[in-house]
């Protein structure tokens, strides 16, 4: 007998497992099928989000961060700690409780909610049926009357840096050093490159970064980047742009194994040894046994799923949401997309606002934005006014001795709406939602400006931003005429 469910999600990431739930909530029969396994070789879900992506990496950055606070914060503060040492197995322990207890909550959201969750790999064949291989058993074939794709995404591999068991790796393994490495290298000035930079470097290695690109952080916009480099240069991050890797070569025996890594910059080959290297140079959609040959389901010219702006696939009744279809590759935005889904599969008829995704990078400070950048409108030809803000003169960030970095509000210079709001500081993440809310509903950089903020925060600085698109900023003196 074949299992029927009226949806069958494949992959228990973000984008699955809220597909999942939110499918069980409006009463459909699901089930969701993942093929992760922890280190002990037992199944978990949570996809990579969970296990070797955003939580972990916080967990280690939030730790480093605090370390580094102990070493060199404190004593301005009048708090004198003494030496302060790290103990490294706590650390990853901790983390690894972190991610036990999140991973473990999804399988209780899953029991709760009545979704059927079923360890293995799933394969999408014609006519909306699933080819199930679990990890122990047989083979079985499931009826659904719905699918949704979530098999998220895998780090891109290079040839001039392969990946061996602990000296070169990828991001997954970057979180799992069992000691601090002394130097390490980085292979990409990304997102994922620079938070395991400042999580070593914080910890004590000597870190350098290699960039391609001659421009660091091209999507963000160009002051905050600017700025930020500054930041993270003066934190002792050695970050070189227009420095290509084109080889790494491991020399030496056992624990004193090392790699020196080739690259190409404006003056020719350089050398750079090290004794860990992270390979972070992106990550690809990630397919493999996942479609028959005549399940009807397309990829575009980059691998990805091909979709339309509703997550439909070209095979009726299938959809595929999260890092495996265009856009972000981005957790809250794989969320959004199940949720949409799964709501549309139920006759409800949501849209996921993709001009709205937020971007955050974790370091510290951090550097967090939603919507255009000032070079984007530039570029464009559309009239804008700027309003900055820096956390220097924000009383609460004095009060916190944190006040590196600025707000930045771009709106249209006719209707005042917002364009984009950028913010490099401390706390970039959390503050970046009152933007995204803004910008949500439409709002004008005068509604933000009119909004009563609590006093002192942070953020203020978002507040005084706004205000200084029309020159209004109270705390700072300004040469625009005021209106
Ligand atoms: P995934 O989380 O990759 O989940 C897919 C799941 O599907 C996996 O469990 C996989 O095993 C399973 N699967 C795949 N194929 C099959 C199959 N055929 N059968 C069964 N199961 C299958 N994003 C943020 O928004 N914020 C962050 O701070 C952040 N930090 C990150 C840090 C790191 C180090 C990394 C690597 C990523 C980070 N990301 C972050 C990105 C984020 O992890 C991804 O955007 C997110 O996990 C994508 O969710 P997903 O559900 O599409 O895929
Ligand atoms: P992201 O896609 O945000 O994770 O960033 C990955 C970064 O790696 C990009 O900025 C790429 O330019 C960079 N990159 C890719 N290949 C190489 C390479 N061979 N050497 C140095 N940097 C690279």
């Amino acid at each position: 007998m074949t299992d029927k469910y009226d949806v069958i999600v494949i992959g228990a990431g973000p984008a699955g497992y809220h597909a999942a739930i939110r499918c069980a909530q409006l009463g459909l029969s699901t089930a969701c099928i993942d093929k992760s396994l922890d280190g002990g070789g037992k199944p978990v879900l949570g996809g990579t989000c969970l296990n070797w992506g955003c939580i972990p990496s916080k967990a280690l950055l939030d730790a480093s961060h605090k370390f580094a606070e102990a070493q060199h914060g404190l004593a301005a503060l009048g708090i004198r700690t003494g030496e302060v040492s790290i103990d490294l197995d706590v650390m990853m322990a901790r983390k690894g409780e972190v991610v036990k207890g999140l991973t473990g909550g999804i399988a209780q959201l899953f029991q709760g909610n009545g979704v059927k969750a079923l360890a293995g790999s799933g394969k999408l064949l014609a006519g909306r049926q699933v080819e199930f291989t679990p990890h122990d058993g047989a083979v079985q074939i499931l009826q659904a009357g719905h699918v949704i794709l979530a098999p998220g995404s895998v780090p891109v591999e290079i040839p001039p840096a392969p990946l061996t068991d602990d000296i070169i790796v990828d991001s997954k393994g970057a979180l799992e050093f069992a000691a601090v490495p002394k130097r390490l290298g980085v292979i990409g000035a990304g997102v994922i490159g620079l938070e395991l930079g400042s999580v070593w470097g914080r910890l004590g290695a000597e870190v350098v970064v290699l960039e391609a690109l001659e421009e660091f952080l091209p999507m963000a916009d160009e002051r905050i980047a600017r700025d930020a480099l500054k930041i993270l240069q003066g934190q002792g991050l050695d970050i070189r742009l227009g420095a290509r890797v084109t080889g790494s070569e491991i020399r030496g025996k056992g624990a004193k194994r090392t790699v020196t890594v080739t690259y190409q910059d404006k003056s020719g080959e350089q050398h750079v040894e090290v004794d860990r290297l992270i390979v972070a140079v992106g990550r690809r959609p990630y397919t493999e046994g996942l479609l028959a040959p005549d399940c009807g389901v397309n990829l575009d010219e980059r691998g990805f799923l091909y979709v339309n702006d509703l997550c439909a696939t070209d095979a009726p009744h299938v959809y595929a949401v999260g890092d495996v279809v265009r856009g972000p590759m981005l957790a809250h935005k794989a969320m959004e997309e199940g949720v949409m889904v799964a709501e549309r599969i139920a006759g409800k008829k949501p849209l996921v606002n993709y001009d709205t995704v937020p971007s955050v990078i974790y370091t510290h400070p951090e550097i967090a934005w939603v919507g255009r950048t000032e070079q984007q409108l530039k570029a464009s030809g559309e009239p804008f006014n700027v309003g900055t803000f820096p956390f220097s003169v924000n009383g609460r960030a004095l009060a916190a001795h944190d006040t590196q970095g600025l707000v930045k509000v771009l709106a249209d210079a006719a209707t005042d709406r917002i364009l984009g709001v950028h913010i490099l500081g401390a706390q970039a993440s959390e503050l970046i939602a009152q933007a995204v809310i803004a910008m949500e509903f439409d709002a004008s950089a005068e509604d933000l400006g009119l909004t009563m903020f609590a006093h002192p925060t942070l953020s203020e600085a978002l507040h005084e931003a706004a205000l200084g698109v029309a020159g209004h900023a109270i705390h700072m003196v300004n040469r625009k005429k005021r209106k």
